[in-house]
């Protein structure tokens, strides 16, 4: 079986191609950029209508298949910004109508953590998932996916690349900041925001920019003392979650997973606990068409199907209002 999925639930434009044995026939994708400044909605979703035939077209080139070959069709439905969900929904539902396909509509969350479960050949990890818009660690309990901890404001990803846009560094900045970062190894004390099982970041954003200002901290010690503090809030909401669940394996999901800094305190602290870890390569932890196309597959499996006309999009749609019914 076949099964293509469309992702769009904000920056990043994907179509990915994946068989019922977990083989990878595609995972293509556009990012949108920007040299200065943030991310507009409304250019956003200009964006996914303009690259959407073309991602689509590669995927199948790249796929060796033609549209009649492809089973079903996934797209993300939730969580994310009307206006780019809007495009991958449209792009879903027409082809499942042109061509007669199935329709299945996956959470974005849920589908980071299915794809890590996939690739780890993990049975039951807990989900550190970290990206622009979310920052949650999830974990399987009773039919659902359920948020143990999570941001109080701001993502992760958003709030480091607030910080790279106050240090104009343009979008997304994540990627510069740990560059900058690896210039530095000087500490400077910032507020290490944990309440219970949940972070926040919008308290340090101010103070890292009110330090800058001062004009006493370079922004490469800041970068550097940004990601111990924030990855250390992070790596110990992971611990607490693998702690409280009993669980024994963790996966990371989203962009801000990229950072080899996060990656390796993760690592140090799974081994630690003697728990297995499992880090996806790159291309499967930022925003990707694959997960979404994997996640459908499963959730095909389970009969959940849905007509076109009910495949609205659900902007706000939370991880744990999903009942899993393929697990
Ligand atoms: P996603 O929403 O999952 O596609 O992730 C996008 C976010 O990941 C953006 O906020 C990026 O700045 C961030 N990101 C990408 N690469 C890195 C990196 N190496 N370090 C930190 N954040 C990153
Ligand atoms: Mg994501």
């Amino acid at each position: 079986m076949i099964s293509l999925g469309i992702e769009s639930t904000a920056h990043t434009f994907g179509a990915g191609i994946i068989d019922d044995k977990g083989k990878v026939l595609a995972n293509v994708k556009d990012l949108y950029t920007t040299k200065k400044g943030g991310l507009i909605p409304v250019k956003l979703g200009e964006h996914h209508a303009e690259v959407c035939d073309s991602i689509l077209r590669q995927a199948l080139e790249k796929a060796n298949l033609k549209m009649k070959d492809v089973d079903i069709i996934s797209f993300s439905i939730s969580p994310g910004l009307g206006h780019a969900l809007r495009i991958g929904a449209v792009a879903a539902r027409t082809l499942a109508l042109k061509h007669r396909k199935p329709l299945i509509g996956v959470n974005h969350a849920i589908a980071h953590l299915e794809i890590g479960r996939m690739l780890s050949g993990f049975k039951d990890p807990i989900l550190l998932y970290v990206s622009g818009a979310n920052t949650q660690v999830i974990a399987y309990d009773g039919g659902k996916y359920r948020v143990f901890g999570e941001t109080l404001d701001i993502g992760v990803g958003n709030f480091i690349d607030s910080f790279a846009r106050f240090l104009d560094l343009g979008f997304p900045g994540g990627p510069k900041i740990e560059e900058l970062a690896k210039k530095s190894r000087k500490y400077v004390e910032l507020p290490y925001t944990l309440k219970g099982m949940d972070v926040s970041f919008g308290g340090l954003l101010t103070n890292l920019k009110t330090k800058y200002r001062t004009g006493k901290y370079g922004a490469e010690d800041l970068a550097y003392s940004m990601q111990e503090t924030v990855f250390a809030m992070l790596t110990e909401t992971a611990e607490r979650a693998l702690a409280h669940c009993e669980k024994k394996e963790l996966v990371l999901g989203g962009g801000v997973a990229c950072n080899k800094r996060l990656q390796k305190m993760c690592r140090i602290m799974c081994e630690d606990r003697d728990a297995k870890f499992y880090c996806p390569e790159n291309q499967f932890l930022v925003d990707n068409g694959l997960m979404i196309a994997w996640t459908g597959l499963l959730m095909y499996k389970a009969g959940e199907t849905i007509s076109p006309e009910k495949s609205a999009i659900r902007p706000y749609e939370r991880t744990d209002d999903v009942q899993v019914r393929w697990r």
